[in-house]
């Protein structure tokens, strides 16, 4: 059974369809760089899997439960024990300004109450070891930079232990020379096995470490394959014209 099983998800906002009638399996293991332009749908994709947004038709089956079928959503606990299995990595951070890097880590696993307070600990210092910022702990968000703060995210999303991580353009505010230390960590974690769906422009990252690759285009998947025959042998006019114009 995959992981995930995505099948004629439909998204309006108003008049505006964002999601025709995606249908997409993500197993686990996966690495999955999702690309595609501007206004194709792709955060509006990953929001609906984590229930930031809420879809107009279709199912979405996340480890053997129905998070949504055929539009109707499971019971509110059901959905929190579903949605609990997936972290999210946004394009601005989303740190807690007021709280150090160390307490981003430990809050929602504190505050589940489902592990003693010593073992979060030992937990976040491990996590914060493994990016590289264990002489951060104690810093602010504020006083780190776009990278360290995108690390640190990374390893908040961890510390819920996921079974899938979704990044949405995680490296796009980032100046470009801090781009390569979150890059590193995913791929660092993509050698670990993790399972992950990433909406990203990085086109090396898509071609080295994705093992798929979904085009998008006007909400709905155009071509989706091996990230070797994608960029070297893609099939679609409109795919052909995107990498024209991204690579
Ligand atoms: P992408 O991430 O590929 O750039 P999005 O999923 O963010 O695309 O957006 C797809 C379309 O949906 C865009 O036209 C966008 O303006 C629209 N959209 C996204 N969120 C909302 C919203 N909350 N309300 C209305 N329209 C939205
Ligand atoms: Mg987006």
């Amino acid at each position: 059974m995959a992981l995930i099983e995505i099948s004629s998800l439909k998204k309006s906002f108003g008049e505006l369809q964002v999601l025709k009638q995606i249908t997409f399996d993500i197993e686990k293991k996966d690495v999955v760089a999702v690309i595609g332009p501007s206004g194709s749908g792709k955060s509006t994709m990953l929001r609906s899997l984590v229930h930031l947004e809420e879809i107009n038709g279709g199912s979405i089956r996340v480890d053997g439960d129905y998070l949504v079928q055929e539009g109707n959503y499971a019971k509110p606990q059901d959905i929190k024990k579903i949605t609990a299995k997936m972290g999210m990595v946004f394009q601005h951070f989303n740190l807690f300004p007021h709280l150090t890097v160390q307490q981003n880590l430990e809050i929602a696993p504190g505050l589940l109450k489902t592990e003693a307070p010593d073992a979060i600990a030992r937990r976040s210092e491990d996590l914060l070891q493994k990016i590289g910022l264990a002489n951060k702990a104690k810093a602010y968000p504020a006083n780190l930079s776009g990278g360290q703060k995108q690390r640190v995210a990374i390893a908040r999303a961890l510390m819920m232990n996921p079974q899938i991580l979704l990044f949405d353009e995680p490296t796009s505010a980032l100046d470009p020379e801090l781009t390569g230390e979150v890059l590193k960590v995913m791929k660092d974690l993509a050698e670990e096995h993790m399972t992950m769906i990433v909406v990203t422009h990085e086109m090396g990252f898509a071609r080295e470490v994705a093992n798929k690759v979904v085009f998008m285009d006007g909400g709905d998947i155009i071509e989706a394959n091996h990230p070797e025959e994608f960029f070297t042998n893609p099939q679609n006019e409109r795919t052909k014209a995107f990498l024209q114009k991204n690579l």
